[in-house]
């Protein structure tokens, strides 16, 4: 124990307000509630124009997500046929929720970076090779790679996830109707923004940039306080590196951005320090390992790892797979070496 002061409030952890905020010329902030791990809501950002607006990311496949949409779009002043497009970061449900819905009651178009694609879209991206298929299908309560315990999922949610693989249109699994490429360009709120594909929390994450005024739509691949998840239940090797090049991709930049606007939590500005800072997060979980494996001086599973890693609270199926992502990680890199206990991986410090 240390203090008893309490811990300041994450701005992504706020419970979603009414607030509707012009943040960016011509785009508004609003909040949709989400109540999922780490979160309060979830930002829609609306981008007016002459045809009428743009949102993106519009919130949970839930009633009271759709409700709050709904009240928002009206306090705005936007009937709902006047919603043209609809741009979705990365395929989250507290994304892509109301997507479907929104493109059945106005036409809009949704937008999304290529590779976009949900646990239970029975239609692949284009590009997408066979293993990489195979590895998006993963079920979440298969026993993952690393040989540890299958994720806990209740039978209520088993089924669910049974019968939206079966029937996709029942979970308003959204179809994209525009498949956006590195650096192709859209017109929304009057001016063009930029497709910048930012793979690593997941595969067909995107950013959208305007550099008319330096405005970046940041999802959830850089965030005012947190980290995004990074999982390792993932068909790429090292989906860590894929983010660190995404988070060098946007600070490389970030001089010319003036605010980001995240899915979660308050628009910020000097988005090349909340780059740096990210990275240093993960070079101190990377440290903590290699000084764990050398602690201990003996290999270890995946799960023994996370619980260095992680507080007991934060335990569990997505606290092993994050931590799986790092030791493939340093694997890849030559400082690790794995190997496979009777389908246990375990990982130890080379010397
Ligand atoms: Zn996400
Ligand atoms: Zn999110």
């Amino acid at each position: 124990m240390t203090d008893a002061a309490p811990r300041p409030v994450k701005s992504e952890q706020l419970q979603a307000t009414d607030e509707i905020v012009e943040v960016a010329p011509g785009v508004l902030r609003t909040q949709l509630p989400a109540n999922i791990t780490g979160l309060g809501h979830v930002n829609m950002y609306v981008m007016e124009d002459e045809r009428g607006v743009a949102v993106v990311d519009p919130g949970l496949p839930t009633k009271e997500s759709w409700t709050a949409l709904t009240e928002r779009l009206s306090r705005i002043g936007v009937p709902m046929k006047r919603v043209h497009s609809v741009i979705v970061t990365h395929s989250h449900p507290d994304h892509y929720g109301g997507a479907a819905r929104l493109r059945a009651e106005s036409g809009a178009d949704i937008i999304t970076h290529r590779l976009f694609r949900t646990f239970y879209d029975p239609t692949e991206p284009p590009d997408v090779d066979a293993e990489e298929l195979a590895l998006m299908m993963r079920s979440p309560f298969d026993a993952p790679p690393w040989g540890g315990p299958a994720m806990d999922v209740p039978w209520q949610r088993r089924v669910r996830l049974a019968v939206g693989r079966k029937f996709p249109k029942l979970m308003r699994v959204p179809t994209p109707s525009v498949r956006l490429n590195e650096t192709d360009r859209m017109k929304f709120a009057r001016r063009d923004w930029m497709a910048v594909h930012t793979p690593g929390h997941t595969h067909d994450h995107l950013c959208l940039f305007d550099p008319e005024t330096g405005t970046l739509l940041s999802g959830d691949h850089v965030l005012p306080t947190i980290t995004p998840h990074i999982s390792g239940l993932t068909a790429h090797g090292d989906p860590l590196t894929l983010f660190f090049d995404s988070l060098d991709k946007i600070g490389n930049f970030a001089n010319q951005i003036s605010i980001a606007l995240p899915a979660h939590g308050t628009p910020f500005d000097n988005v090349g320090g909340r780059v740096q800072a990210i990275k240093e997060h993960h070079f101190e979980r990377l440290q903590k390992l290699r000084d764990t494996s050398a602690d201990l001086s003996r290999p270890a599973s995946v799960m023994e790892f996370a619980t260095h890693l992680f507080s007991p609270r934060a335990q569990g199926a997505m606290a092993d797979s994050e931590a799986f992502a790092h030791l493939e990680h340093l694997r890849i890199l030559g400082d690790f070496e794995r190997r496979d206990n009777s389908g246990v991986f375990e990982y130890v410090l080379k010397d």
